[in-house]
């Protein structure tokens, strides 16, 4: 039997840090949605009792360093599940991006294994699976929209924001997420108020939502790299309604609400940037 799953990359409407925790991680509070960028996972039932992974992309590791290999293994082991599974990753989202592409396809497997192997989980069970591979897949699993916080695994999920459009560009470096929290001084950051960015969701206010972006990494990777400032500068100069960095970067991302007005913002970015999408908010979470 053979199952393929979407696993859509995802953007911060917010992204605040509100302090260094004795663990070493950072709590952080932030606003996730999902966008319409995916990775496809196919999953083939195998006869043997292992975990075969190969990637599109020759330079993802297809071992036990994949996120959905992690995923496949901690299903097995909390479920004492003694199937094999072979996954096949068609990569589509940009790799190190601030996009969650490798949480993404690790949420993705769990789910898509969740009916492969007919094992009835719920969604906050798989996301407690996801919890243990990292801070970003159990928000992948539900999916739709949600405020994350502690290190970003506690997930409670909200309103979807109103249709809309998202440009996606990301420049050719890659950005190592935990050296931007390294170098971030949190006693410095201007914090945000994601009531407000919720307030505006839950009354489908696009602008409002536009008004309210905010990333306190956005200054970090700003200053190791000016070229990620550029492309904000450039994504308002061409006429998004709203620009903001997501996550660690170096994507940054324009909504749009007008499609009148993302051939524009399409095209400007196009010229001097090679990764650059245009996609919809996805309105729904996973069932
Ligand atoms: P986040 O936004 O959660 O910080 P990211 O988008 O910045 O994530 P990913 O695309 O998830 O970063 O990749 C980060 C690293 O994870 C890569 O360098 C890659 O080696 C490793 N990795 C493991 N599994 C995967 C996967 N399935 N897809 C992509 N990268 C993966």
């Amino acid at each position: 039997m053979k199952i393929s799953v979407k696993a859509p990359a995802k953007i911060n409407l917010t992204l605040d840090v509100l302090h260094k925790r004795n663990d070493g991680f950072h709590e952080v509070k932030m606003i996730m949605t999902t966008v319409d960028l995916s990775d496809r996972i196919d999953l083939v039932e195998l006869d043997i009792d292992k975990i075969m992974v190969e990637v599109s992309e020759g330079f993802v590791p297809s071992d036990e360093r994949n996120l959905a290999y992690q995923a496949a293994l901690k299903l097995k082991q909390r479920y004492n599940i003694t199937k094999g599974v072979y996954i096949y990753i068609t990569k589509n989202i940009p790799v190190a991006a601030g996009l969650a592409g490798g949480s993404s396809d690790a949420a993705a497997t769990l789910r898509g294994l969740n009916q492969l192997w007919n094992l009835g989980l719920s969604i906050e069970e798989l996301a407690s699976v996801g919890r243990e591979i990292g801070s970003d897949v159990a928000f992948c699993v539900y999916g739709g929209t949600a405020l994350a916080t502690g290190r970003g695994e506690i997930i409670e999920p909200i309103a979807s924001p109103p249709p809309g459009w998202v440009i996606l560009a990301k420049p050719p470096i890659g950005v190592s997420t935990a050296d931007i929290y390294r170098r971030l001084q949190v006693d410095k950051v201007s914090h945000c108020d994601e009531t407000e960015m919720i307030r505006a969701i839950e009354t489908k206010n696009f602008q409002g939502i536009c008004n309210n972006l905010h990333n306190v990494l956005e200054d970090v990777t700003f200053s190791l790299y000016p070229e990620v400032q550029n492309i904000k500068d450039q994504m308002k100069k061409f006429g998004a309604d709203g620009v903001l960095m997501s996550g660690s970067g170096p994507t940054v991302f324009g909504l749009v609400s007008k499609e009148s007005r993302l051939n524009r913002v399409y095209n400007g970015l196009r010229g001097f940037c090679h990764d650059v999408y245009a996609v919809r908010l996805i309105n729904q979470p996973h069932s």
